[in-house]
């Protein structure tokens, strides 16, 4: 299957590019369980996001009703078009997902959908926060990422792994690593080593809670992690130390907290105390 992908490649004088991050799978078994993993059935619709040599694509698209797929480089369109000729429900955008409005994105999906994708590295970070804080018919994702960015995503309260975007993903669901992949299932073989991750969103999880505003909090409360939350509440969101003291206190959290120990739901608690300290 390896040899079959630099020959597909080949045929089309298409090199890999490092700054596109394709490191492309070809394991036929492992892709299928990527696709089983995040539970994909035939009334899915799938957005895809970097569709390479289609590998993943064609996994899907023998599952899932519909498949959209983005692909920032064009000289695999040849590819795609051989890799993925037998299959009518999928189609590919040849465009930056980074440049694209998530409610756009939703529109064209047309209702509810997952997100599959074996991600560029240079770029997870942000577009996972994209549809965190933008998504609205997003119902999971199933991602690969590199191992210690999957860690990040799933960890617990006052692990060196737990950060901000830990805090954004729980505000929305909740994230598990699935299963661990190893550098050499790519080609070309990276230097890391990866893990998909499945990020369930739950509907109205903290319904009714101004998520604006506890990201505000949140990005307050860690940024900077060697300070403890009162000074960082002072500084990222203007507040005296008398107010941020009577926040914590309303809230329940001790006043020499720090920022990554508090959980989502804190967080949330902490919101609406600072809300109320600046009206009154
Ligand atoms: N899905 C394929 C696989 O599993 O073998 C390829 C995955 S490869 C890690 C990431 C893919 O994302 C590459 O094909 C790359 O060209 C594409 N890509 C990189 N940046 C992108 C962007 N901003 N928008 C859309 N696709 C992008």
């Amino acid at each position: 299957m390896e040899n079959s992908l630099k020959t597909l490649l080949a045929k089309n004088n298409v090199a890999l590019k490092k700054a596109y991050g394709q490191n492309f799978l070809t394991d036929e078994n492992l892709l299928a369980k990527i696709v089983e993993k995040a539970g994909i059935g035939s009334g899915d619709t799938v957005l895809e996001i970097g569709c390479g040599a289609g590998a993943l694509t064609k996994e899907l698209a023998k599952k899932a009703k519909t498949v959209i797929g983005y692909e920032i480089d064009k000289r695999l369109e040849p590819v795609l078009s051989e890799t993925l000729a037998e299959f009518s429900n999928v189609r590919i955008i040849y465009k930056d997902i980074m440049r694209e409005k998530i409610a756009d994105v939703e529109k064209m999906l047309g209702g509810e959908y997952k997100l599959v994708a074996n991600l560029p590295y240079y770029i997870t970070t942000p577009i996972v926060m994209n549809f965190i804080e933008n998504s609205s018919l997003l119902t999971s994702m199933s991602i690969m990422v590199q191992e210690e960015v999957a860690d990040r995503f799933a960890a617990n309260p006052a692990s060196s792994d737990y950060g901000a975007i830990t805090v954004a993903i729980n505000l929305r669901g909740t994230a598990k690593t699935v299963f661990k992949v190893p550098r050499e299932k790519f080609t070309p073989v990276p230097n890391v080593d990866s893990a998909v991750v499945k990020i369930d969103m739950e509907k109205d999880k903290f319904r009714g809670a101004d998520l604006n505003a506890v990201r505000d909090c949140v990005r307050a409360g860690f940024s900077s992690r060697r300070k403890m939350l009162v000074n960082n509440l002072i500084n990222g969101l203007k507040l005296t130390r008398g107010q941020a003291e009577t926040a914590l206190t309303a809230a329940g959290i001790s006043l020499t907290a720090r920022g990554e120990t508090l959980s989502a739901e804190d967080y949330i608690r902490l919101s609406d105390s600072v809300k109320q300290v600046k009206n009154g």
